[in-house]
């Protein structure tokens, strides 16, 4: 039944008929599923490459409808007056969301809005009905756009604008966003910018840099993001600086819009708010502290941004202006302020109608709010209206826009992108800290072991020496205790003797014998009383000898005890060797992965603006591998490429550094080497890194990658950068001394994609074409290089062998005009004769040009003009003289013909009439 009341009685309506819930969050599906606003295909989704640095997972979109907000304003003092008879023209039904306009006293129609604000209604409160959820989208990552439409004089101005310095109940939703906004993010990882702009007569104006008054829309040919590359970006990081920056706007763009003798009701103001947000706690390298770092790599994310854009328009007044030029302004002048409004009209209509096509690309208005309507953004838009009867024409007008914009679906994205910059950046961090804290520990360790080692030491040689002490003490005792019983044995040993002696002359005499008997019974007992004393001194000594034995056992044990604690010193300090170098491989493992990283970040961007570039100039869809860009010898295509190529250059050597770029060709992964190689070749491609790299040892490098690498693309990539070093005098020199005819060759007689065959074509050709290395040249089989290469075919390497002939007879030619050669041209003699013949009329100009020269040149000297007419170059030369379109080769041919006798003698002969 809500449909009756919707579009006015229910048999009329050919308006917005919506069988959806209408309140402001939801995101239910409409009835009429709306186009995208592109005109062509669907919508893609943020690309889920690597390449285009957008996060991995494909987002699939939330759907989500344009929201139409009405808000009435209240009469003016005027509309007081001339009105007061009058009701007001519009009723609003707020709480049922519906709002009815009177067509007279009897009849009206009746509209359901996402929301109706009436007269009363607050600032505060329209913000939070049409303003807040946008915001928060933003805040989450998702564009989001809020605009208001109406009249002149209906108070769009006042509902976006006021900055509410006295009272600050009046203020509008700009300044309400950017206090939400800067409550919502994190000043330390996130940034806030802003851009302010005025739309007029198709012309956009920097409101922050009144100079800039011409800026162009550029859109990205992949994501189909829109933006403002030569707007001005003011960082905000306080609410203050924020309405300092909307005051300075208003007064540019009053003094604007003096100057250019309008309104400001004519000309569109555009605030643009960038967000860009990390996103915390998704990365576990957050949380990675430096040790157990093994796997550390592996397990990296690259942190994510959020960048969302928060687009507020307050449009220029809907109402129709008078073509009659009435305001001072031509007809064409009334057409084209009008322009991009009626556009944005076109453009709702159809995606509310569903149509195929919808005319985006009509006006700035349009393409500027491509993503706003249609596209991936929250969108809210509010639609003012006065209550005067006198504008009931305009008020339904606006109603009308206000229905099919709530008819317009759009698909919510999120803007989330990998942050390499960071991540490469946060690695280097982290690798600059593993490296130190790794040589701090390496110094310990080895302190540690010096220390551990010289204790030892001081250790046994304390050990060694009290052993030695004591043992020469223990030795000297023996000796001395020794020496000492022996003296006193003998002594006693004499002593017996002469008490024996005189025992046998008493005996013998056999006198006294009682007496002699107590004598000898006597002495007997003094005997074995002393013979006792000595076994008692034996033993004692004898247990002397054990303990001193026993102590030296003891000696022994505790020298073997510290050399068994030397040894497991000496093994503590293998194991932590061990360690050391498991630490610098891991170390070195880390680095491989980041080069890889940055040379995957560098590849990226280098193909991202390849792709950009090429996109720009129309060649849609096509991403080349970085090659053709690299050469056309003769054709320096970057020349063309402008500053954005030479930025990106310059940008690159300022991030990694040729030395660090050339290391990574000796990469041992191929995947590397092949990144490393594309971009020395898009460096080489550039004259003024041509020397830096030669010095670097680039061109070596080069040389060398064709003589080991077995990879066709490595090849190809070498070739053409060396093709392009080739074309300086002294670079050819080092080309020749380093062997490249050899290596060139070989790779050409391996190489079956034409576009290697090519490069190495224009390597060769060039280096034809200097003086002082012809016989070099020729000598290491440079000419039969080139002419192996025409088996492939292709006109492009055609083309480039006999540009490369053609320099070698030019070359050859002054040579022999010198005096400095004599004889036959070696191309003769290496039988490039039949294959210029063959083609000096090829159909690829190019190929013809090059040839008709080389004739020229060869025939200018008799020495060749045998072999030339038995070849039948006579007769080519015949044709070139006649029918060559460029003037200078036509009068060559001429010249040299009508001077050569040989070839007048065999024109005669052959009745050629010339
Ligand atoms: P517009 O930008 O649509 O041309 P303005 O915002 O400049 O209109 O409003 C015209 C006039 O009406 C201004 O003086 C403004 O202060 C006043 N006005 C508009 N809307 C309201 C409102 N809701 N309450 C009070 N005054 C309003
Ligand atoms: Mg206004």
């Amino acid at each position: 039944m809500a449909n009756n009341y919707r579009n006015g009685t229910s048999n009329r309506s050919s308006l917005a008929k919506t069988d959806r819930p209408l309140s402001v969050n939801s995101n239910s599906k409409p009835a009429v599923k709306s186009k995208s606003f592109p005109a062509s295909g669907p919508r893609k989704s943020s690309p889920a490459s690597l390449g285009s640095a957008a996060v991995a997972k494909d987002y699939a979109g939330v759907p989500g409808r344009v929201r139409v907000a009405v808000r009435l304003r209240t009469r003016n003092a005027e509309e007081m007056v001339a009105d007061a008879d009058f009701g007001d023209c519009v009723e609003l039904l707020p709480e049922l969301k519906r709002l009815k306009l009177r067509k007279n006293n009897w009849d009206a129609e009746t509209y359901e809005f996402d929301e109706v604000l009436t007269e009363f209604a607050s600032q505060k409160r329209v913000y939070q009905a049409v303003a807040k959820p946008v915001v928060e989208s933003v805040l989450d990552g998702y564009n989001g756009t809020v605009m208001a439409y109406g009249q002149t004089g209906t108070g769009k101005t006042y509902t976006l604008g006021p900055l509410g310095e006295e009272d600050p109940a009046t203020r509008g939703i700009m300044v309400r966003a950017m206090e939400d906004i800067l409550a919502g993010v994190s000043l330390d990882t996130d940034s806030v910018t802003v851009s302010y702009l005025q739309l007029y007569m198709e012309t956009i104006q920097d409101l922050l840099d009144p100079t800039n008054d011409n800026i162009s829309i550029a859109e990205d040919p992949k994501t189909g993001d829109v933006s403002l590359p030569g707007a001005t970006l003011v960082e905000i990081r306080d609410q203050h600086s924020f309405v300092e920056l909307l005051k300075l706007g208003e007064a540019h763009r009053f003094a604007a819009n003096t100057k250019l003798n309008t309104e400001s009701s004519r000309s569109h103001a555009i605030l643009m708010v960038h967000v860009k947000r990390s996103v915390e706690g998704r990365d576990v390298a957050h949380s990675g502290e430096i040790g157990n770092n093994s796997h550390m790599v592996k397990t990296l994310k690259p942190p994510i941004v959020r960048k969302a854009k928060l687009v507020v328009v307050d449009l220029a007044g809907s109402e129709r202006i008078d073509k009659s030029g009435s305001e001072g302004h031509t007809l064409e002048e009334a057409k084209s302020i009008n322009l991009s409004l009626s556009a944005l009209g076109k453009c709702i209509n159809s995606l509310a109608e569903g149509s195929a096509y919808v005319p985006v690309r009509d006006s700035k208005l349009t393409r500027l709010l491509r993503d706003s309507f249609g596209g991936t953004a929250r969108t809210s838009l509010v639609i003012t209206i006065g209550p005067s009867p006198r504008h009931r024409g305009e008020t339904a007008s606006t109603i009308l826009f206000g229905q099919r914009a709530m008819k317009v679906e759009n698909m919510l994205k999120l803007k989330e992108e990998f942050d390499y910059k960071s991540l490469a950046r946060r690695l280097d961090i982290q690798l600059d800290k593993l490296i130190a804290e790794h040589e701090r520990q390496q110094k310990a360790f080895e302190n540690e072991i010096e220390r551990i080692t010289i204790e030892a030491q001081n250790q046994i040689s304390e050990t060694e020496r009290n052993y030695a002490d004591a043992l020469e003490k223990e030795r000297l005792k023996y000796q001395k205790d020794y020496m000492e019983s022996i003296k006193k044995l003998e002594e006693r040993w004499k002593i017996n003797q002469q008490k024996q002696g005189s025992d046998r002359i008493m005996v013998r005499s056999e006198d006294d014998c009682s007496d002699v008997a107590s004598n000898a019974k006597g002495s007997m007992a003094s005997i074995v009383g002393e013979l006792t004393e000595v076994k008692k001194l034996l033993l004692k000594e004898t247990q002397l000898r054990k303990a001193a034995e026993e102590e030296v056992n003891n000696l022994k044990i505790q020298v073997a005890q510290w050399k068994r604690s030397e040894a497991s010193g000496n093994t503590e300090i293998f194991k932590l060797r061990q360690m050391l170098e498991d630490e610098a491989h891991q170390k070195k493992k880390l680095e491989e992965e980041i080069a890889l990283l940055q040379s995957q970040l560098l590849q990226i961007s280098f193909e991202a603006d390849e792709t950009r570039r090429r996109l720009d100039r129309g060649e849609s869809g096509k991403i080349p591998g970085g090659l053709d860009s690299l050469t056309q010898v003769r054709q320096p295509q970057l020349k063309d490429a402008g500053n954005g190529e030479k930025a990106s250059i310059a940008k690159l050597f300022e991030q990694v550094g040729l030395q660090k770029i050339l290391s990574l060709l000796e990469a041992e992964d191929a995947d590397v080497q092949i990144h490393a190689v594309k971009v020395v070749a898009n460096l080489a491609a550039e004259e003024s890194n041509q020397e830096k790299i030669v010095e670097a040892g680039g061109l070596t490098s080069l040389l060398m990658l064709l003589g080991s690498s077995e990879d066709e693309t490595i090849h190809r990539v070498a070739a053409g950068a060396i093709a392009n070093l080739a074309m300086n005098e002294t670079n050819q020199e080092l080309i020749m001394t380093q062997g490249g005819i050899g290596l060139l060759s070989t790779t050409a007689a391996n190489a079956e994609d034409p576009q290697t065959l090519r490069m190495v074509a224009g390597a060769i050709a060039n280096l034809c074409g200097n003086d002082k290395l012809q016989l070099k040249l020729r000598g290491e089989g440079g000419i039969k290089a080139l002419l192996g290469m025409v088996r492939c075919g292709h006109p492009d390497v055609l083309a480039q062998v006999a540009r490369g002939i053609a320099n070698f007879a030019k070359c050859e030619s002054r040579a022999s005009t010198q005096g400095t050669k004599t004889g036959r041209s070696l191309l003769i003699d290496d039988g490039a004769l039949p294959w210029i013949v063959q083609n000096s009329n090829n159909e690829a100009s190019p190929i013809r040009r090059h040839i008709e020269l080389a004739l020229c040149h060869l025939a200018q000297h008799e020495v060749n003009a045998k072999d030339m007419i038995s070849g039948g170059a006579l007769w080519e030369l015949v044709r070139i003289s006649r029918d060559c379109s460029r003037e200078d080769i036509r009068t060559l041919a001429h010249r040299t013909l009508t001077s050569s006798p040989a070839f007048q003698a065999e024109m005669r002969r052959l009745r050629i009439d010339y």
